[in-house]
């Protein structure tokens, strides 16, 4: 439905091309026929689907959908400047301006009649719940991210304190593997290439595993048996370790 031409302040300067022909009123969203004749879009849409052939009201020549286009620019602008009234202007508003601008205007208009302020109301409780379920959806998301943040906290501090203790291990190894092969090689003359140190490192790995023997090895017989009791008990730690990090 177009607008009342009353609702315009000069209705007798208005173009009887912007008269939609099936209302008779302003055209609203206009669309241009192939024959250049302009109607109000819903209009021009009711009129064709109650029509198996539908023809132009004005020329009754036949409307193809395919036809049927935007006006041109200078129409549309000819309707956005066209100076009008509110359409609330019954209830005491008193506002003017461009055709254009109306919209903007009825959205904030405080003469709205008490139905459209209650649909108003309804429609922005319905965003305001909407948005409450999304709020509680989001909320519900971030607990299990927290959840999931705290597990790898953990995590992160048994493997930090698994790490200490490997390092631990492989320094202590490390120191003793330096003062055996130095006493071997010392006692092979200070001969010996990389690929030897190789031999000597396995030589020292059979020696310190078979701690019972009374091998003419400078580590004597209770710095073996410490180091064993060090590794046992570093290795039960790391035991206890996998089993924290397991619960
Ligand atoms: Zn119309
Ligand atoms: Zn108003």
């Amino acid at each position: 439905m177009g607008t009342d031409p009353d609702l315009f302040v000069h209705p007798e300067r208005i173009s009887s091309q912007l008269i939609c022909p099936i209302c008779t009123q302003v055209l609203e969203n206009p669309v241009q026929t192939v024959n250049d004749h302009l109607y109000c879009e819903d209009e021009l849409i009711e009129w064709m689907s109650r029509h198996d052939i539908p023809l132009c009201p004005v020329t009754h020549e036949e409307l193809k959908p395919d036809d049927i286009r935007k006006p041109s620019r200078i129409i549309i602008n000819m309707l956005a400047e066209l100076e009008r009234y509110c359409p609330n202007k019954e209830n005491g508003c008193e506002w003017i301006g461009s055709n254009e601008q109306v919209n903007t205007h009825i959205k904030t208009c405080n003469k709205r009649s008490i139905i459209e302020l209650i649909n108003d109301i309804n429609i922005k409780d319905n965003k305001i719940t909407q948005l409450r379920q999304r709020l509680i959806h989001k909320d519900k998301h971030i607990h299990t991210l927290e959840i999931k943040n705290n597990d790898l906290m953990n995590e992160l501090v048994i493997v930090n304190k698994k790490l200490k203790v490997y390092d631990a291990f492989f320094e202590d190894t490390k120191q003793k593997i330096g003062s055996s092969s130095s006493i071997i090689s010392g006692s092979n003359g200070g001969s010996g290439g990389g690929s030897g140190n190789g031999r000597q490192y396995r030589e020292y790995d059979c020696k310190s595993s078979s701690s019972s023997g009374s091998s003419g090895s400078s580590v004597s017989g209770s710095d073996n048996k410490e180091s064993a009791l060090q590794r046992l008990l570093q290795l039960r730690e790391l035991g206890s370790f996998e089993d924290e990090g397991k619960s």
